[in-house]
């Protein structure tokens, strides 16, 4: 996946694009990442990004032609860009793992990042997407693209080790992640659950669906709600909701 960076802060992302899985998916040209200051794309003299709103108000606004002038410059006709432009914003779609999915799909994604108090409402025009991380404003779109960009490449094919897959992470699947234990069997007193040692891959199988069902249900039974639930779920629902009363 070819990924473009529309920013002003691109010093932002080198922690996070030089460690850890964005980096070996760098190493293994799995993924590129381009980052662009749209502030060299200025026309003006002192290479100005922003302005105070037209009407008043508090703030500066990032005007639209460095971001236009950078992202025409890089990526050509925009309106035939073979791929997404997402934008970071507040007021856009929010971001989920469904849209991690469809968006790791892509073969190239570029995003702008918005600074001060927004952007030039045409800058809109450039994009496929607004996306929002969740209800709360951040400084700048560069975390939330941080974000998008871990979510998505993680799902890209060889991008995770063999050991790691994220069919097994929350929400994969609508469900939470069931209770995950490794050595050793016993801390402070807290032991690992018997089956787990088991070797009984069957019922190891049936417990973590089971947990994964609990946990959505006691933490997102909103989840719940969304998800055709098969048969067997619907038995271990009640299970649940049987051993709740109980206690
Ligand atoms: N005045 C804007 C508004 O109310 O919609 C918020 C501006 S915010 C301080 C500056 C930039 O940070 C935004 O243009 C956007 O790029 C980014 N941003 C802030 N919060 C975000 C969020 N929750 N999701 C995605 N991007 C966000």
């Amino acid at each position: 996946m070819e990924i473009y960076i529309f920013t002003i802060f691109p010093e932002m992302f080198t922690g996070i694009i030089n460690a850890s899985i964005l980096k070996r998916a760098q190493e293994k040209q799995l993924i590129t990442v381009k980052l662009i200051d749209f502030r060299a794309y200025a026309p003006s003299k002192h290479q100005n990004v922003d302005d105070s709103p037209f009407g008043g108000g508090a703030g500066m606004v990032l005007k639209p032609e460095p971001i236009y002038y950078a992202m025409e410059s890089v990526l050509g006709d925009i309106q035939n860009f073979p791929g997404k432009i997402l934008l970071m914003s507040p007021q856009g779609e929010q971001f989920e793992q469904k849209m991690a999915w469809e968006l790791a799909q892509e073969k190239r994604v570029a995003f702008i990042c918005g600074h001060y108090e927004g952007f030039d409402e045409r800058v809109r025009f450039l994009a496929d997407k607004e996306i929002s991380i969740g209800d709360y404003v951040l400084t700048g779109g560069e975390i939330p693209a941080m974000v998008v960009i871990d979510a998505v490449c993680r799902l890209l094919p060889g991008v995770l080790g063999e050991s790691q897959s994220p069919l097994f992470d929350s929400f994969y699947d609508g469900l939470l992640e069931y209770p995950q234990y490794t050595r050793p069997r016993e801390f402070r007193g807290l032991t690992v659950p018997e089956i787990l040692l088991s070797g009984n891959h069957a019922a190891i199988k049936k417990w973590r669906h089971k947990e994964a069902l609990r946990r959505t249900l006691q933490r997102r039974p909103d989840l719940l709600q969304k998800r055709d639930l098969s048969l067997q779920e619907q038995e271990l629902l009640s299970e649940l909701k049987h051993e709740a009363e109980k206690k």
